[in-house]
């Protein structure tokens, strides 16, 4: 049942087993997954079921330290997060897949464990979370989805790398999944409805009852069994520091790590590979696959893509994070411009070294884990406030310097490897690359070089504009010791009984892969605790 809560009366209290606090996919996952229960479970949602002006305003907040930015320019907080029922899948771009097991380790360029299980854990949940996010099989073979598809196996790339592969499908979570959540009749999803106090009882151990309010005037309480913070990366800790009548440093905070850690994946461009196979043949982008209908698009396809990864062996021998490349130009017309920051001379020099003629060149994102920094950090604003009386965030975002020295080493490794089949040549030169479909002279194919623009900017895997994903994890770090982390194994916070975190501030660490098919296992496993502790029969 979907309701709205403007036309509520105020000064009303609602008792429910469980209020998830947020309608993304962490927040959807578990209510689909409690629908159905013996459980009266209650959705509270900032946003309607569009992005609205007003509502959106209550994301704002000061970025300092490294920016936010796509490959253009800088985003605001609120670029990065949509307050709507799906949250921000009104905006993402649908890539999925799961951790990898050694994500799940604790690595040695990390200050901080790992995670507390591994990947066997969690592959139950992510074979259930495929269909919540609507992709196919939960196989993740590239091999195998060359087999399914009828397109060529991979090309071996040697030891080094591997191809890995990505399932795709930016289904916006509030479409697909609203008709089975107003059809629920143990749910009640209450929009327009902002939690602003998380308020505890004496000792801050326990939620006695959340403040809710709407931008309209109504205000009002709801009291459960237990509640789970689902509103995102950023919204998870400002809540929980917002909510400090009780305990002073913010609820749930006795570690000091709430807001603490906040990582993004870096995303840098680019690497051009001149290559005498095609991109496809190289490791193939299935651009063909299953259709799968959505309300939203009835003919949405799902898209299997490869992407080229560490392999895991290289990843431990040379103390490497995940990092992967993904291709984004794939065959011959396509011609690769490079608009910004391009080496020129490394560039000519590549280009002169291929003297062969070629068939197809790309442009590569190099996609990676980072390295935690504990001053990286969502703190309140010590002035301002939202249009409902809540302290801003102030995000002070830094990168380790070490990130720089993994993506040095990380784009050598896969240059080498690529060189050493012959295939082609891959380096790093700083910049993002743009299509040219038409070039206005199609160049013979081994002269390609008049066709980049160069820059005489001279970046380096230092200085090269880092972009960031929206992908804002670590910020309430799973630890298994109460003094370093904000949630224990079963997403719980160490310090309050009845206050658990789904979505991916929960993340021990950063691994190199999208998140949120791993945010949505995480919200099934979560699911299915609470109906354990709650006592569903
Ligand atoms: C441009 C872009 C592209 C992306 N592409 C990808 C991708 O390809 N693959 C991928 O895995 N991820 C991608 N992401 C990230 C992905 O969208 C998030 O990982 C995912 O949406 C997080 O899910 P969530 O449920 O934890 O939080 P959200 O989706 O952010 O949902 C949180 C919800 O909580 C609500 N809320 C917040 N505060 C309150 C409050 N006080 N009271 C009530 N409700 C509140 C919000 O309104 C929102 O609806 C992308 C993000 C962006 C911005």
């Amino acid at each position: 049942v979907i309701r709205d809560a403007r036309t509520l009366a105020s000064g009303g209290t609602l008792e429910v087993d469980v209020c998830i606090i947020g309608a993304g996919p962490a927040g959807i996952a578990m209510a689909k997954a409690l629908a159905g229960t013996s459980l009266t479970v209650l959705i509270l949602e900032s946003g309607g079921f569009d992005e609205e002006a007003e509502t959106t305003t209550l994301s704002e907040g000061e970025v300092i330290g490294d920016p936010i930015r796509d490959y253009f320019s800088i985003q605001t907080l609120q670029q990065t997060r949509a307050r709507a029922f799906g949250g921000t899948t009104q905006r993402w771009g649908g890539f999925c897949r799961p951790l990898t097991p050694i994500d799940f380790e604790t690595r040695p360029y990390q200050s901080v464990a790992g995670w507390p299980f591994g990947r066997a854990e969690l592959d139950p949940w992510y074979e259930l979370a495929q269909p919540i996010c609507q992709l196919g099989a939960y196989n993740y073979d590239a091999a195998w989805w060359a087999s399914q598809l009828g397109t060529p196996a991979p090309l071996a790339l040697g030891p080094t790398v591997t191809t890995g592969l990505i399932q795709k499908n930016p289904v916006r979570f509030g479409w697909v999944h609203r008709p089975a959540i107003q059809a629920a009749s143990n749910v009640l999803v209450l929009h327009h409805a902002n939690v602003t106090l998380l308020a505890a009882t004496a000792g801050g151990d326990h939620v006695d009852h959340l403040v809710v309010r709407t931008l309209s005037g109504v205000q009002g309480t709801v009291r459960a069994s237990a509640y789970v913070l689902a509103a995102g990366g950023i919204e998870v800790p400002r809540l929980l520091l917002a909510s400090n009548d009780v305990v002073p440093a913010g609820l749930g905070n006795s570690s000091g790590t709430v807001g603490r850690y906040f990582a993004d994946h870096n995303q840098v461009v680019a690497s051009f590979a001149p290559l005498s196979v095609t991109p496809g043949e190289l490791y193939h982008t299935a651009t063909a696959s299953m259709a799968f209908p959505t309300p939203e698009n009835p003919n949405n396809r799902v898209y299997a893509q490869g992407v080229i990864d560490l392999a895991e062996s290289t990843m431990r021998s040379e103390g490497l994070p995940h990092l992967h490349i993904e291709t984004y130009i794939e065959d011959a017309p396509y011609y690769p411009t490079q608009d910004e920051g391009v080496t020129g001379a490394d560039i000519a020099d590549l280009f002169k070294a291929e003297a062969r003629p070629l068939p197809s060149i790309f442009g590569a994102t190099v996609f990676f884990e980072p390295v935690l920094h504990a001053d990286s950090r969502v703190t309140l604003s010590p002035t301002d406030v939202d249009a409902l009386g809540m302290p801003r965030v102030r995000l002070d975002h830094r990168r380790s310097p070490l990130d720089a020295t993994h993506l040095e080493r990380g784009v050598h490794v896969m240059a080498q490897a690529f060189g050493e089949t012959g295939l082609g040549r891959l380096q790093f030169a700083g910049g993002w690359v743009t299509a040219e479909p038409n070039p206005p002279n199609p160049p013979p194919e081994q002269h390609l070089l008049p066709y980049l623009r160069v820059t005489t900017q001279g970046d380096t895997p230092t200085n090269v504009p880092y972009g960031t994903t929206y992908h804002h994890m670590c910020t309430t770090r799973m630890d298994l010791d109460p003094s370093l982390g904000v949630v224990d194994s079963n997403c719980r916070t160490h310090d309050v009984d009845n206050l658990y975190i789904a979505g991916s501030s929960v993340f021990p660490t950063a691994p190199g892969s999208h998140p949120t098919l791993t945010i949505v296992a995480l919200a099934l496993r979560l699911a299915d605790h609470l109906v354990d502790q709650l006592g569903e029969p």
